[in-house]
């Protein structure tokens, strides 16, 4: 059953802000997420503030400097858009790999970005490190699903987002009005690790609202995919995932961003896979390096150490792919 709590519709982005400055108040978008924290009392809130009236949240646009995209479109709208298709295919791809359909339509960018994990500990009874409890009951438990990268022994959570990954291998930026103002997330700056501060998921404030997402504009040469393999043919989040972004340069890749999904508790880069990409060409020799890299300082738990040659096998895959996409 859901708690009590006040519910709020501002109409304005600054009164929703002001608002939004009482600890114990929550943003509600699209609610797909919210409401069941809410119901398993992850998150308590005393007043939900729903920004689902502010007009200019909503939409993607082409600008100067590439695509703007308003924290509460929905995820079936960025998988449709023809702007999004033709310049990030990866994102399109990502976002129509998220949830269900009816999940899509009322879920958004914003919420998706800022979603709570889905570690099963944590969204049952058990009042883990990340809940303010003792310990983390996944590092010795039931840890199949869990992280093989960036958890450090602490907690070892996955990302949920399927579209977080590939914004961070885009170059993508969150811009965020808050009680202190307007500032500038880069993506990939936007999540954080357990050893940083393990019961936060993201770097916002209270009262800080993620107003819209800006891509730089894709540069010629400009190849981006996204691949997610999941347990279950129907609605199910990675076990592993590849946001690949390449740009060639002739035959060769000048620059190369791998950025793992279902891998760590933050979309995780694998810089490592980016150097055996980097000034090459996407030869077979390449891809195999580039394969193994990716999962060669992996820390895997007692049950999921499957993911290292999952992780190993969809790269692989996908950088073939790329190969014969982007052939001269
Ligand atoms: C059954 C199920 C399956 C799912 N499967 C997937 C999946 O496969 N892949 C995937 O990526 N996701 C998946 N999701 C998550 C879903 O995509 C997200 O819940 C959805 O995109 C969130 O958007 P929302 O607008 O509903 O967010 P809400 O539920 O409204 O909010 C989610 C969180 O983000 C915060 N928030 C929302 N908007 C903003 C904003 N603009 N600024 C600051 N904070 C904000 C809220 O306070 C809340 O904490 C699944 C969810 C469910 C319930
Ligand atoms: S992985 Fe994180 S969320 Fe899950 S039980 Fe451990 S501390 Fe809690």
């Amino acid at each position: 059953m859901l708690p009590k709590f006040a519910y709020i519709r501002p109409s304005k982005l600054d009164e929703a802000v002001t608002q939004l400055r009482q600890e114990g108040s929550s943003v509600h978008a699209g609610g797909t997420d919210l409401l069941g924290c809410l119901r398993e009392r992850i998150i308590d809130s005393k007043t939900v503030v729903s920004i689902s009236g502010l007009e200019e949240l909503k939409g993607i646009k082409k600008t100067n400097d590439g695509l703007q995209i308003g924290a509460l479109t929905t995820i079936t709208e960025i998988s449709e858009d023809s702007l999004v298709k033709k310049n990030f295919p990866g994102l399109s791809q990502a976002a129509a790999e998220v949830a269900s359909p009816q999940l899509r339509n009322q879920g958004t960018i914003g919420g998706n970005l800022c979603q709570k994990p889905r570690c099963w500990y944590y969204r049952g009874e058990f009042h883990c490190l990340r809940k303010g409890g003792e310990k983390c009951f996944a590092l010795a438990g039931e840890n199949q699903f869990h992280a093989i990268f960036g958890h450090n022994h602490i907690c070892a959570i996955t990302h949920p987002s399927d579209t977080a990954p590939v914004l961070v291998a885009c170059d993508g930026v969150v811009h965020v009005a808050g009680p202190d103002g307007n500032r500038k997330i880069a993506v990939k700056d936007l999540h954080v690790l357990p050893q940083d501060d393990v019961r936060k998921e993201t770097v916002l404030k209270q009262g800080e609202i993620i107003t819209h997402i800006t891509v730089p504009a894709a540069s010629a040469g400009h190849y981006s995919s996204y691949r997610k393999i999941r347990a279950r043919r129907a609605w199910d989040f990675a076990l592993a995932g590849v946001a690949l972004v390449l740009t060639m340069d002739g035959d060769r890749i000048s620059r190369a961003a791998v950025v793992l999904s279902g891998a760590a508790p933050i979309p995780w880069r694998s810089t490592a896979a980016e150097e055996e990409l980097k000034n090459k060409p996407l030869t077979a020799q390449t891809i195999a390096a580039a394969s193994a890299a990716a999962v060669a300082d992996a820390q895997p738990f007692s049950k999921n150490s499957y993911k290292i040659e999952m992780f190993q096998g969809v790269l692989e895959e996908e950088l073939f792919k790329a190969g014969e996409k982007i052939a001269p």
